[in-house]
């Protein structure tokens, strides 16, 4: 794109631009950012707002905190829900240490390392569609989030028209004014559940629209009198929230994973890339499911995998190849779930595909059947492996993958694992409420 500060500056006096947020996510994928009037917009295009690093999860220690903010121009558009009708545009932010150089733990970074590799092996583009699920809770008398779902439809439900569905086509009429295209919406299985699709973009900007629909989502539900939570199961009993993930990577504006004389339509280097998917699919988790609670959505029953193996028929693998008439074949990765950082997510998939392509790596054969019915030695002979069952197991998986490590650099990683065995430490030491129910009146 061929965006440049000029024009930057001339749109923002056209639409009568006060203020900017500057944009970024932390290692969490938690969305921050910092407002300037327009007046610095000069000096934020420069890349010469500066913020305290130590202060962002992942980032750095006290002692070397001076950070940069350098946007990325293509990201420019104008938020439309300002309280009083004031004119509040936002752009998406790299971030650079005081003498320029990109900060190797910058998610966004993280990813167009990854991206930038892929173009080595000659795939100048890495594109995602992703299906994106949450939930639209009630708010409590005192304003907080309640378990209680805003509504009892289900799966492609339309009446009634409830707040839920009012809320969900808010959300997405906000996107399209910013310009963000959406290919569909519905009501998901589980109760006050919902699912928007955007379509295929590259991982970059399909990561920053992630990003982007889910500051939405939690901003218009307000306005609604709900909460948007990307929360992976935060009902017992119903299904979890997931982020598939529809991939393709290109070569010369030509699909590689298509092959019209192949089984599926699926090409040698799509097959390579599922190989490298399954082959790093433990350490992928502990990416794309980063939570204690992730680990409640990975199990059978509920429509997300507990098991890394693809098929084309069923609904429940790991990878799954969509049928396509035409040269759009795809692959879809169905473990991650809404709360994961989209960047070091897209990042550790296009790390693992790629490393099945130069390795040149073997896929077992896709199993159709149901693999929940299997015993575990019809498993073994499908080459068929339990993905982590819980966060500690798979924070140990990553601790083990170098190439999943290298996708994410040497800073990033320690604190990612440092930070994620905290989490698991603490959950560990907490008494829960199951354990009470169970054993306090039988013991
Ligand atoms: N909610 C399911 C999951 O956890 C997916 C359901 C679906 O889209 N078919 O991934
Ligand atoms: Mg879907
Ligand atoms: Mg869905
Ligand atoms: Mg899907």
């Amino acid at each position: 794109n061929n965006i440049d500060k000029a024009t930057i500056l001339q749109r923002a006096i056209e639409a009568n631009v006060r203020y900017v947020r500057l944009q970024f996510t932390d290692l969490h994928g938690s969305l921050k950012n910092v407002e300037i009037p327009v007046d610095q917009l000069r000096q934020a295009l420069d890349g010469n707002i500066m913020f305290d690093g130590s202060s962002i999860h992942g980032f750095v220690r006290i002692e070397e905190s001076d950070m940069y903010l350098q946007p990325d121009l293509s990201t420019w558009l104008l938020l439309p829900f300002a309280p009083d009708g004031t004119t509040i545009a936002r752009l998406i932010c790299n971030i650079c240490l005081p003498d320029g150089t990109p900060f190797s733990a910058d998610p966004r970074g993280i990813l167009q390392r990854v991206m930038d590799e892929a173009k080595t092996f000659g795939f100048d583009d890495f594109q995602i569609g992703a299906e994106l699920e949450f939930f639209l809770l009630r708010l409590n008398a005192s304003g907080k989030p309640s378990t209680s779902p805003n509504d009892y439809g289900g799966y492609f439900d339309i009446a009634p028209m409830d707040a839920g569905e009012n809320c969900r086509r808010d959300i997405v009429l906000t996107l399209e004014q910013m310009g963000i295209d959406v290919l569909s919406s519905h009501h998901e299985t589980a109760p006050g559940q919902h699912e928007i699709d955007l379509p295929p973009t590259d991982a970059l900007t399909a990561a920053d629209r992630i990003a982007t629909l889910k500051m939405v989502a939690r901003t218009i539900s307000r306005t609604h009198g709900l909460h948007a939570t990307f929360m992976p199961k935060p009902l017992q009993n119903e299904d979890g929230s997931g982020l598939h993930c529809h991939l393709s990577l290109h070569h010369n504006g030509k699909n590689a994973f298509y092959h019209p004389d192949a089984v599926y339509h699926l090409s040698p280097i799509g097959t390579a890339f599922i190989a490298g998917l399954l082959f790093h699919a433990p350490a992928i988790t502990a990416i794309s499911n980063p939570l204690v609670n992730s680990y409640k959505r990975l199990i059978p029953g509920y429509e997300a995998p507990a098991y890394a193996f693809w098929s084309t028929k069923h609904r429940m693998p790991f990878v799954r190849v969509p049928t396509t008439l035409d040269d759009s074949t795809q692959i879809e990765l169905r473990s991650p779930d809404a709360a994961c950082n989209p960047y070091l997510t897209f990042a550790a998939i296009l790390k693992a595909g790629l490393d099945g392509i130069r390795s040149q790596l073997q896929p077992p054969r896709p199993v159709d059947s149901s693999v929940t019915g299997m015993s575990e030695d019809e498993r073994f002979q499908h080459q068929i492996v339990p993905l982590p069952a819980n966060l500690e197991a798979a924070i140990h998986a990553l601790e083990e993958d170098e190439m999943i490590q290298d996708a994410l650099g040497l800073h990033a990683f320690s604190h990612y694992i440092q930070a994620k065995l905290v989490e698991w430490e603490q959950y560990r030491a907490t008494v829960h409420p199951w354990e009470l129910d169970n054993y306090l009146a039988h013991y």
